[in-house]
């Protein structure tokens, strides 16, 4: 419990319906999609950014740890406050401000629902193109805040990408806004690059100026599979290395694609060792050229099966069993753990095979799903956190992981962040100076740290 006198100044500020201490009311804010818990002491529910404001200077005063959250979706634990204190939780300011499709912007409050901004822009024929397989349920804030991608960032890019302007309230309660509503701003430091993936780590991000873009005039979708995961990967550099870059390459192995079918029964080829989900846009003659193209790359790569959707409804089925992978996975044990290590495309073949023999080593059950256009994979461990053995197994192979996919080149996360998940593991990818330059800067912003602390500065 905070001090009576902290607590009261924090009520007066939000009231007490959005001042929530007791247990009962609380314990569903000590977890997001990672397997870490902590309970915070108190969650707020502010609705403005004066009230931020006003909590954050509370907050610094009394030194406080302060943890954002959105959806709570974070698959790296970053919304965990591991060092307690107070949650802000951006359920209420989910306001659409304006949608301008003409300027080409949309400005939304932090808890805006990532799909709300995509229904808000149907009606124009406009869309957002970062569409995390999350976008269901996480919010703006949070896709900021870890610089959220999806399956069709292969094409369009990620979150920062389409950052137009935000005002971000700091530790001190300052509020500073940067950016503006032109799509071309190259005023004063590039400060939505800082804030955007910092986790909450820097400022807390109260609205955001998002680009928009207008919807292609058609999109086309493939399935194809593979007997070997080897062409499989191949068939994904060789159309990117002929120049083609389609909106997602999605590439799932077969243990991932049985899960799908076992929950969902869509039909898909049980015996594939690999396949490909491909989707291209844009005006029709192109994309006819384009399918034909592709679909002679994977027939060259050994393609078994090829399935084209001719109609929305076996487009959005294709999808469906895509997205539904990590939902059919996490179901095959208690706990389950999605890491997204990524290298360089060229590498795919390689990296996959290492996920495998690494997994197999330990004799546990691994998964495969890619984001494989650009080279962002989730390897997916089902398991039980409380057996100690098994869970052992589970870290000493997911550190296998990365230093494998540092090894070549690649990265700790291609979209989910470090949070708690990987702080440990910085140093594979990062040397002791660039991990010091980041704390220096976590230093001047926040100087009393008190925001989501414990994480990865
Ligand atoms: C099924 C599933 C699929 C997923 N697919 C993808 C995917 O395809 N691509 C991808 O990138 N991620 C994916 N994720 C991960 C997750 O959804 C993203 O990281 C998402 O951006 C988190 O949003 P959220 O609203 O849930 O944020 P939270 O989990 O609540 O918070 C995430 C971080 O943002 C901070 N934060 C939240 N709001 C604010 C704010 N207003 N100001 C400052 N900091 C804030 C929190 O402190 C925390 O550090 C997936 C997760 C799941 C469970």
């Amino acid at each position: 419990m905070l001090e009576i006198q902290v607590k009261n100044e924090l009520i007066k500020i939000v009231g007490k319906d959005r001042y929530l201490d007791q247990l009962e009311e609380i314990s569903c804010y000590a977890y997001d999609a990672f397997v870490v818990e902590a309970l915070p002491i108190a969650v707020i529910f502010p609705e403005t950014t004066k009230e931020v404001s006003k909590i954050l200077q509370t907050a610094s005063r009394y030194k406080i740890p302060v943890t954002g959250r959105g959806a709570g979706t974070s698959l790296c634990g970053a919304s965990i406050p591991i060092r307690q204190g107070i949650v802000l939780c951006f359920s209420k300011m989910d306001k659409i401000i304006d949608v301008n499709t003409r300027d080409r912007h949309i400005i939304v409050q932090p808890g805006v629902i990532n799909a709300d901004v995509q229904k808000a822009l149907l009606p124009f024929k406009f869309f957002y193109p970062p569409d995390p397989g999350s976008m269901n349920t996480s919010t703006i804030g949070g896709n900021i805040a870890m610089n959220a991608g999806g399956p069709r960032c292969l094409k369009y890019g990620v979150t920062m990408d389409y950052i137009l302007g935000m005002e971000v309230v700091l530790s001190s309660g300052k509020v500073i806004r940067f950016g503006s509503k032109n799509i071309k701003d190259v005023t004063g430091y590039k400060l939505s690059s800082l804030f955007c993936g910092s986790e909450g780590t820097l400022g807390i991000i109260t609205e955001a100026t998002l680009k928009v873009m207008p919807m292609p005039e058609t999109a086309k979708t493939l399935m194809v599979t593979f007997d070997n995961l080897d062409n499989t990967a191949n068939a994904v550099t060789d159309i990117i290395g002929s120049g083609i870059i389609p909106v997602a390459m999605e590439l799932m192995d077969k243990l991932t694609l049985n899960a799908i079918e076992d929950s969902a029964n869509l039909g898909l080829d049980r015996e594939a060792e690999g396949s490909l989900l491909i989707e291209i846009d844009g005006v029709k003659e192109a994309c006819e050229k384009e399918m034909n193209n592709i679909i002679e790359k994977v027939k060259n790569n050994g393609a078994v099966h090829i399935q084209e959707a001719k109609s929305e409804l076996e487009r959005e089925k294709l999808w469906t069993a895509r997205r539904s992978a990590y939902g059919v996975f996490a179901k095959l044990a208690p706990d389950i753990v999605t890491e997204d290590v990524t290298v360089p495309v060229s590498k795919v073949p390689i990296m996959i095979r290492q996920i495998i023999k690494i997994a197999n080593k330990y004799g546990l059950k691994v998964g495969v799903l890619a984001h494989a256009g650009d080279g962002n994979m989730h390897p997916m461990i089902p398991a039980n956190k409380e057996d100690k053995e098994e869970w052992g197994k589970v870290e000493a192979v997911f550190s296998e992981i990365f230093q494998a996919a540092a090894g070549l080149g690649g990265t700790l996360s291609g979209e989910h962040g470090i949070g708690l998940a990987k702080a440990p593991y910085l140093p594979f990818v990062m040397n002791k100076d660039t991990i010091d330059f980041m704390k220096k800067i976590k230093q001047a912003v926040d100087p009393d740290l008190i925001l989501n602390p414990g994480k990865f500065v």
